[in-house]
Formats: structure tokens, C-alpha cells, sequence
């Protein structure tokens, strides 16, 4: 089922995972995806690698979590390092396999490189994979947005171009970035709409599972860490247990206030651990997506 038809009559919880590095991972990400499954997710996504073998894991997950676990997919796509052949070819793979959705993404430039250089004959803007995959498939397709600006963008008005653009050219809906203050996403639809975007704007949630791992995250991104949060991570930074059970109440509450105030759905960045997320969902009661026992 296409997810834009999913959010016609819910609002779809789901789940994000990676895949692994070396293919004996497989089986564990599986497991996570199985353990996660008592809270009946709407879809499951699996990102893309930066190159590498860790791509036919990507696409492996995402078939044995239709086939077998039975639950809608959504095949996360990029730019990096493929012509438009090659990205061709991964289409015409995951509609053979009846996958129905896409995230088509730019993808990052390698680690060390400071600008995204497309290979040549590549796809250089995720607009130009969803031209493509628009003109020639009948996926489902979402796209990213950020509410606190893409790195790279210039200002947000000329990112909420290219947000509009992405949208123009067939996206069905936005999924964003990791945000820790729910203002950002709130004034980033308001934005959105204002520009004209009328699709659904999924807020995608990371919630807490050390205080490293987020201080980088967030680095990366350009994601802002409120000051109640940086204090909290300041206390847990020696503690992972403890910023991981913060880390539960500070995304339920996130979540709680995003929930009520109307959001389409929730995408939550699970990085393949099933403890925070059940907690978040055991905490939340969001009718559909209790636990099943
Ligand atoms: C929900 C979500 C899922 C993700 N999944 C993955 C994944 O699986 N694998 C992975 O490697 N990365 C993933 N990413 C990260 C993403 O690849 C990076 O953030 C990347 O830097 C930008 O990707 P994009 O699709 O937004 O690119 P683009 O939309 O191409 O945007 C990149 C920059 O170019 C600008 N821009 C956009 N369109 C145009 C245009 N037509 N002309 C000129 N400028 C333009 C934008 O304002 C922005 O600054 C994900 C991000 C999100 C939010």
C-alpha cells in the first residue's frame, strides 16, 4: 500500500532503521524490526548506505520486512555515487520485489569532502531523483525537509524553495529532521504552508540514547540542543543508562505535545534499538499502537 494512502485514513506511526555493516548483522536488525512489531507500526523505512555493500542490506531488509514480517515498507533512496542507470536499475529491483515506497534523497557528500560532487551522468538534487522516478515508476514517494534549515542552504526562504520544488516534482510527503524543540517543527509548517507545501509533514523523532551520540548527531545536522536538554546531557554524559531513560521521557513528551497538537504521524529514528522506542509508546498510549501482548 502507498503510504500517501495510509495517511488518507491514519496517521501513520513508523519506524527507521540502517543496515548493518557486515551481512551476519541482518538477522539482529530483523529481530529489532520483529520486537517492534506489538506496536503495530503503519510502515518501517531502512536507510541507504553511503556506498558500499551495506546497499544490498538495505534492500534485503526492506524485502524480508514486507515478505516475511508482513509490514509496509519504505526503501530509502540517494544520489551518492550512482549514475542515473544504476539508480535506475535499484528502482526497477524494489518494484520487482512489489516494494511501493521510496524516500528519495539526496544523500550526504563523503566524510571529508565539503561540497556534494553527483558522479558523472548521477542525479545532482534529490528533485532530480524525483523527477525521475516520477516520470518513470509508480512508487509512493516522500521527501526530506529540515525544519531548522539544511546545512548547506543559504537561508530558510531559499531552502523552502526547494522543499516546494521537491513537492512539485511528486513527493506525497515530508518526513524532517531530528528536532529537539518542537518549535522549530511548528514554525517550519507554518512556513511550509504559507510557501504553498499542502502534503503531510511527518516530524521524525530521535530519542536520546547517549549524550555523545546526540551532541555529534546534532552537530551534523544543525539541530539545536535547547539549554533544558544540554543540561541533561551534561548530567548523563558518563551515564548511558541514564540518558537513555531521559532520553524516554524527554521524546515522550516531545512526542505527547507534537501528538496532540495534530501531527500527521510520527517517524521514529530507531537505530536498530527496540528499549527506548516500546518505552516512548508504552508511555504514550496512541490509540492503534498500543502494545499487543
Ligand atoms: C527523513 C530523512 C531520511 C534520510 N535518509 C538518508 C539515507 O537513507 N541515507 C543517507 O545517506 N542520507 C539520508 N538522509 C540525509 C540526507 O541525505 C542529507 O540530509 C543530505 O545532505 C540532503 O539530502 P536531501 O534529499 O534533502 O537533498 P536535497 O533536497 O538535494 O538538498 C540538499 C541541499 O541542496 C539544496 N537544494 C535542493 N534542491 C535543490 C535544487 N534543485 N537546486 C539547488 N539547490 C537545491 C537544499 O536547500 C539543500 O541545502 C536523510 C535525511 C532525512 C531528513
Amino acid at each position: 500500500m502507498k503510504i500517501k494512502d495510509i495517511l488518507a485514513t491514519t496517521r501513520p506511526v513508523s519506524f527507521e532503521f540502517f543496515p548493518p555493516r557486515a551481512a551476519d548483522g541482518i538477522p539482529a536488525v530483523l529481530e529489532t524490526l520483529d520486537e517492534l512489531k506489538v506496536f503495530c507500526p503503519d510502515y518501517v523505512s531502512v536507510t541507504y548506505g553511503a556506498g558500499g555493500s551495506t546497499r544490498a542490506f538495505t534492500e534485503e531488509i526492506t524485502f524480508e520486512a514486507k515478505r516475511k514480517a508482513g509490514v509496509e515498507v519504505m526503501a530509502h533512496l540517494t544520489c551518492v555515487g550512482q549514475t542515473k542507470e544504476e539508480i535506475h536499475g535499484v528502482l526497477e529491483r524494489l518494484n520487482a520485489e512489489g516494494v511501493e515506497n521510496i524516500i528519495a534523497l539526496r544523500g550526504d557528500p563523503p566524510r571529508g569532502a565539503m561540497e556534494f560532487v553527483p558522479v558523472e551522468g548521477g542525479f545532482q538534487h534529490a528533485t532530480d531523483l524525483l523527477e525521475h522516478v516520477k516520470a518513470n515508476f509508480d512508487f509512493g514517494v516522500a521527501a526530506a525537509c529540515y525544519p531548522e534549515g539544511h546545512t548547506e542552504s543559504v537561508d530558510l526562504v531559499t531552502d523552502m524553495k526547494f522543499v516546494k520544488q521537491k513537492v512539485d516534482n511528486g513527493a506525497d510527503f515530508l518526513i524532517t529532521q531530528l528536532f529537539y524543540d518542537n518549535r522549530h517543527y511548528f514554525d517550519f509548517v507554518e512556513r511550509a504552508r504559507a510557501a504553498g507545501i499542502e502534503v503531510p509533514i511527518i516530524p521524525g523523532v530521535l530519542p536520546v540514547l547517549n549524550s555523545g551520540q546526540v551532541r555529534r548527531f546534532t552537530a551534523l545536522s544543525g539541530s539545536e540542543i535547547p539549554p533544558e536538554l544540554d543540561k541533561l546531557l551534561d548530567k548523563y554524559a558518563d551515564n548511558e543508562s541514564g540518558a537513555r531513560d531521559m532520553g524516554v521521557e524527554y521524546a515522550s513528551a516531545q512526542v505527547r505535545e507534537l501528538w496532540d497538537a495534530g501531527v500527521p504521524g510520527v517517524h521514529f529514528y530507531v537505530l536498530n534499538r527496540s528499549y527506548s522506542v516500546s518505552r516512548i509508546l508504552d508511555n504514550l498510549t496512541i490509540p492503534g499502537h498500543h502494545r499487543l501482548d
